[in-house]
């Protein structure tokens, strides 16, 4: 059936995203239609309204939400009325190569599925009938929404919508890039660029991991307070020194691991920088299509050093995301302190605005 719900769209590229009331219409074959409990406001989100992500606009926003099952589509059997889904921005269709050789976070057919559903098309239309594309095959930041059962994963539903939602991106970027993605051993010396939601969850995945050290760098005081509670040993504010590499290298002898979580070359290049010989820069942060980084060709053969990217943290998202909570039930990551502030979705443009005046570890959109 059509739900009208409350949707946060990008009308427009550099403009304010707006708060709508548009129509979801029912699941397809295998679709299924979510009531949204929680959605987070992420970088990505805000790249996508500045036209960094370039997802053509008008855009229902959102990636990183829990929602309940209310209508399920003709074929579907792995999910029921009732269930607690968390969405996946990345669809996995399970059948290609890379989704069978368990990199589902490469699916090959992912790319069909940007901006609309996997086959193309969209369940969501604005006021005028005018279809609306939505982020990641997701559009989450709404009331309702209908997805591909490719991007949705059932969790534990006795953990409350908005820690859960954040799984979906910040969690399992962060923690995914260090312990899927970089695979960081206990003693590693790390260094952590960008403490936003994603590079919190990068600190927090290292201390669990038992890294020695763990340098947070940026150039909010507040963040690098927060980093502290989440497992930084040192922090660095890049405003009060020369080269955030060299302090970070005169402070550790080179890491071992360093996560660029900003989302710029020139970042990339400081995350490099800092490395050790037999050091790894893992890249998290998605830049714009046309930025690039330069490195010392040398230091890769004669450091052996690697740089490699981390796409939602090389997750296995049905299998990681239940994992995570599973960590978060055990007490070994921390969700409820990601959540600095909640807002409803009438705010969602003060959500934005909190996000690049940096206050929040996450702020999150609840519903009703
Ligand atoms: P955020 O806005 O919450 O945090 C970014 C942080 O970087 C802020 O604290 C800011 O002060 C800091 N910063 C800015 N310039 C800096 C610099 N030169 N040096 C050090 N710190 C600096 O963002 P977020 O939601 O944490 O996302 C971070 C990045 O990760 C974005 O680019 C986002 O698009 C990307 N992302 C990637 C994936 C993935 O799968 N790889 C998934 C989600 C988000
Ligand atoms: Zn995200």
């Amino acid at each position: 059936m059509d739900r009208k719900a409350k949707a946060v769209v990008c009308r427009e590229w550099g403009q304010p995203v707006q708060v709508e009331t548009i129509t979801v219409e029912g699941p397809k074959r295998d679709e299924i239609t979510l009531r949204i409990g929680a959605c987070g406001v992420c970088h990505s989100d805000l790249s996508a309204t500045t036209g960094k992500i370039p997802y053509p606009p008008p855009l229902v926003l959102g990636h990183e939400a829990a929602g309940v099952v209310v209508e399920v589509g003709e074929g579907v059997t792995a999910f029921k009325e009732g269930d607690h889904v968390v969405s996946s921005f990345i669809s996995m269709c399970g059948k290609c190569r890379q989704c069978v050789r368990g990199r589902p976070v490469l699916c090959e057919n992912a790319r069909n599925a940007m901006f609309t559903l996997p086959d193309g098309t969209v369940r969501t239309k604005d006021a005028n009938g005018e279809p609306l594309n939505v982020f990641g095959a997701c559009g989450v930041m709404a009331e309702y929404a209908t997805m591909h059962v490719d991007n949705c994963v059932k969790v534990d539903d006795t953990v409350p919508m908005q820690n859960a939602a954040l799984v979906g991106c910040a969690v399992m970027t962060g923690v995914g890039a260090v312990f899927n993605t970089a695979k960081v051993e206990p003693g590693s010396r790390t260094a952590v660029f960008g403490i936003g939601g994603v590079g919190l969850n990068a600190i927090q995945g290292c201390a669990t991991a038992g890294a020695e050290m763990i340098v947070a760098v940026d150039s909010n005081p507040g963040k690098l307070e927060m980093a502290k509670q989440f497992g930084a040993t040192h922090t660095i504010n890049i405003n009060e020194v020369d080269d955030a590499a060299k302090a970070v290298k005169k402070l550790t002898g080179g890491v071992d691991y360093a996560f660029e979580c900003v989302g710029a070359g020139a970042v990339v290049e400081q995350a490099y920088k800092s490395l050790g010989r037999g050091g790894t820069a893992v890249v998290v942060g998605v830049a714009d299509p046309k930025d690039k980084t330069a490195i010392t060709t040398l230091t890769l053969p004669a450091d052996e050093r690697v740089l490699k990217g981390s796409w939602l943290g090389s997750a296995r998202p049905q299998h990681d995301f239940p994992r995570i909570l599973g960590l978060y039930k055990a007490g070994k990551l921390k969700l409820d302190e990601l959540v600095t502030r909640t807002y409803s979705i009438d705010d969602a443009a003060q959500a934005f605005d909190d996000m690049v005046a940096g206050k929040n570890a996450r702020g999150v959109i609840v519903f009703d």
